[in-house]
């Protein structure tokens, strides 16, 4: 199941820590800019605008850097996505803007329309330019609570200041930024821009009230419902989902995001000349093999108990893991972890597929199909958990499976709303950031209808 495939070598300087998406010169810039073909026109959005969850006037953007401008191009694109510099880095550009360019349904390849972003993003920073700094004349209509300050959170609190809303932002731990400074790969993101970001965000005026946590144990929701018009929940996801098998407390055991975590505090784990086994099938499960290549590790293998084609990973990302010499064993289930105090290996279980209609096949154990994978570092990246444990708290709010249900507009029930990962279960930054917009939006309306107070 060990598939071959040619392999693209990791000079050495692309590092754990050297962001695969890098920086465009300007000439480089503006002859990537000139293949555009600025499709579009009024009402009928170009591809590319359409695919983008945020709907960034692409063309506008690129031409703006064509003709020189990359202030008024960033301006473009903060409009659209208060955290355009960021996702600049972190999209999935080939499934979304660049994946619907019509040069590659023409056979061509796409624009580099995230490079592209990252350019005039970029340049902004560089000039202290503010995109955001455009006060409302009116303000103080409402007063909104978001809960985290994760891209969501981030978004919704642009938008509603922008409507001329007063926003505070509580977030239980100290760090602004949800996943971002913590648990994307730094191969795609290290920290950059996400401070600039956030400080464009604070001069329109966003509060934000760090180590605050909300529900038992902190800030009540009473006192919430009392101090707001309207409450934003963006709580995202809680830590990784550990597994309960025999051996799952030996060293070398990592949860996927402490290893992020480590990585990104700038003092890696030591996997050079290691076996790495990394357990999932998601895009963090890819993200980890990758930078565990980077870290030198000896061999680095993804176990995942479906097949390829039922990955959740994006297959853009699969195909560069493997291409990188990350190898992939599917259909493989761990069923306990060896070793003497470090683990040395994984007893594993081969599946078979069961069609399921209208879902992922389901894998059930092949008996008699046993035997060991080699690791010593191990790092599991089986999923989050969901915030069940605080949503449950809010009698009228509905979930499902643990996942937060709203209206297309994001309303949930009462006085909330919500956006990201508590109700997606674990999308992108950018459809976070869509949805905090979204509900912006919904809040806003329905504060002008007289509905909230
Ligand atoms: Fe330019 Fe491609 Fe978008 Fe057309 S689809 S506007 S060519 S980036």
């Amino acid at each position: 199941m060990t598939m071959t495939v040619q392999q693209r070598k990791i000079e050495p300087a692309q590092d754990a820590f050297r962001e695969l998406r890098g920086p465009l010169t300007e000439d480089k810039a503006i002859v990537a800019a000139s293949r555009c073909l600025e499709c579009g026109r009024e009402g009928n959005p170009a591809p590319c605008t359409v695919a983008c969850p945020t709907h960034i006037d692409i063309p506008r953007f690129i031409r703006q850097i064509y003709r020189g401008e990359p202030l008024a191009s960033a301006d473009t694109i903060f409009t659209a996505n208060v955290l355009g510099g960021s996702c600049a880095r972190v999209c999935p550009v080939e499934e979304l803007c660049e994946g619907s360019c019509v040069l590659v349904q023409e056979g061509r390849r796409a624009v580099e329309i995230g490079r592209l972003q990252r350019y005039a993003t970029d340049a902004a920073f560089a000039a202290e330019h503010q995109s955001l700094s455009d006060r409302p004349a009116k303000r103080s209509r409402g007063h909104i609570g978001i809960i985290g300050a994760g891209p969501a959170g981030l978004a919704c609190a642009a938008e509603l200041l922008r409507l001329g809303h007063q926003v505070t932002i509580y977030e239980a731990r100290s760090q602004i930024g949800g996943l971002i400074p913590t648990a994307i790969a730094p191969y795609k993101q290290w920290t950059e821009p996400l401070p600039q970001e956030v400080a464009a965000l604070q001069r329109l005026g966003v509060q934000f009230k760090l180590g605050q946590a909300v529900g038992e144990g902190g800030l009540s929701w009473q006192q919430l419902e009392a101090r707001h018009e309207a409450i934003f929940l963006g709580v995202g996801l809680g830590t990784d989902v550990l597994v309960s098998l025999p051996g799952a407390d030996l060293k070398g055991i990592w949860p996927s995001l402490e290893f992020i975590e480590q990585l990104k505090s700038g003092n890696p784990p030591e996997l050079a000349g290691r076996w790495v086994a990394v357990i999932g099938g998601g895009n963090t499960a890819i993200d980890v093999a990758r930078e565990a290549v980077r870290l030198q590790a000896s061999q680095v293998t993804v176990l995942y108990r479906r097949n390829e084609a039922a990955m959740p990973a994006y297959a853009h990302e699969v195909r560069e893991a493997k291409e990188e010499g990350v190898r992939f064993q599917w259909q493989t289930m761990p069923l306990r972890f060896l070793g003497a105090g470090q683990v040395s290996g994984i007893e594993c279980r081969r599946t078979r597929l069961v069609p399921v209609p209208g879902d992922r096949p389901r894998p059930e154990p092949v008996e008699g199909s046993e035997f060991t994978a080699r690791a010593d570092v191990v790092i599991l990246a089986i999923g989050q958990r969901k915030r069940t444990e605080l949503l449950e708290q809010l009698p009228g709010l509905h979930l499902k499976r643990g996942l937060l249900q709203t209206d297309e507009r994001g309303y949930a029930s009462g006085k909330y709303y919500a956006g990201g990962d508590c109700l997606t279960g674990g999308a992108t930054v950018v459809e976070a950031v869509a949805q905090g917009k979204r509900a912006a939006q919904a809040i806003h309306q329905d504060i002008e209808r007289g509905l909230l107070s």
